[in-house]
């Protein structure tokens, strides 16, 4: 039996058992998820231990998606992003990390039918996420502006991407109009109903997709279709992230539909 999991901090709310457990009974796959709390300072013991048991692979989530790296081999994205969700382990060398956050939003924009290449996208936040979509969209051949409540952190991340530029939150009104692709990656409409976009900036040619994924129905989302965009909600970047994973691990296509109803049966 394969044994994959999750490694986090809290975990208990995970929606990655119910979802990747959907894919393994759609498979006929004899596996297991297991959700898995360690200490911060046992981290590198539990990275180790897991490889010793024989487990699989592994997700890695909050707080330990850049603390893990020491324990890890990055794949060359992982290692630019400077965050790994995605372990797998095979053999006696180290393990290697992979950042499919940066692919889930990839895939999530694809599945929607929206390019990317030659396209001008926005990135607010330059978070952990913010940091993943911002190199995913620009691998795939976007020109990315990134805005963040911390203008020096948008304008470091930018340094680091080709052709990226970066700002504080007031580049908004300027660069949303002119962009095709907007993504939300802050923490903004979690907790309260407000979007860190300002409405009168969105536009009926613009695809709009939030990172956050409860609730599933941000403001910034109602706003956009209010404006004749394109919304997305987080769940498809949480599905294609685990999709990735899953396909990886597994070298098997992924049943995408069997996950993403697991997942949204879940929210
Ligand atoms: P993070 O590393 O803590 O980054 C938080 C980001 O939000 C930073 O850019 C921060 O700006 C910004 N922010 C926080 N409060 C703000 C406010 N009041 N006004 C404006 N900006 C504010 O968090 P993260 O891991 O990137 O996660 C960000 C969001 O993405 C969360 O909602 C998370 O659940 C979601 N997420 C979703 C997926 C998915 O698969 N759908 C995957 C990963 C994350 P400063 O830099 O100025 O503090």
């Amino acid at each position: 039996m394969d044994v994959f999991g999750l490694l986090g901090n809290p975990v208990g709310h995970s929606l990655s058992p119910p979802m990747h457990e959907a894919a393994y009974a759609e498979l006929g796959l004899e596996a297991r998820y297991v959700t898995f709390e360690p200490a911060p300072e046992a981290l590198g013991d539990a990275v180790a231990g897991a490889q010793a048991l024989g487990i699989t692979g592994l997700n890695v989530t909050v707080p330990f998606k850049r603390d893990v790296l020491e324990f890890v081999e990055p794949d060359p994205l992982a290692e630019r992003i400077g965050a790994v969700n995605t372990i797998e382990f095979g053999g006696d060398g180290p393990p290697t990390g992979y950042n499919t956050d940066a692919i889930g939003a990839v895939r999530s924009l694809r599945d929607h039918d929206v390019s990317l290449r030659g396209e001008s996208a926005v990135v607010v936040g330059a978070g952990g996420a913010g940091r993943a979509i911002a190199f995913g969209l620009a691998d795939e051949g976007a020109t990315v502006t990134i805005a963040n409540r911390t203008a020096s952190k948008a304008e470091r991340l930018a340094d680091a991407i080709p052709g990226a530029t970066g700002g504080g939150l007031e580049i908004l009104p300027d660069v949303v109009p002119r962009a095709d692709v907007l993504v939300n990656a802050t923490t903004v409409g979690m907790d309260e109903d407000r979007s860190p976009v300002p409405t009168t900036a969105l536009h009926d040619n613009l695809a709009v997709m939030d990172a956050v994924y409860s609730p599933l129905e941000t403001r910034l989302l109602r706003e956009a279709t209010t404006a004749g965009a394109t919304p997305i909600d987080g769940a498809w970047m949480l599905l294609y992230q685990g999709v990735d994973a899953l396909e990886r691990w597994t070298g098997t296509e992924a049943p995408v539909a069997a996950m993403n109803e697991a997942l949204r049966s879940h929210l």
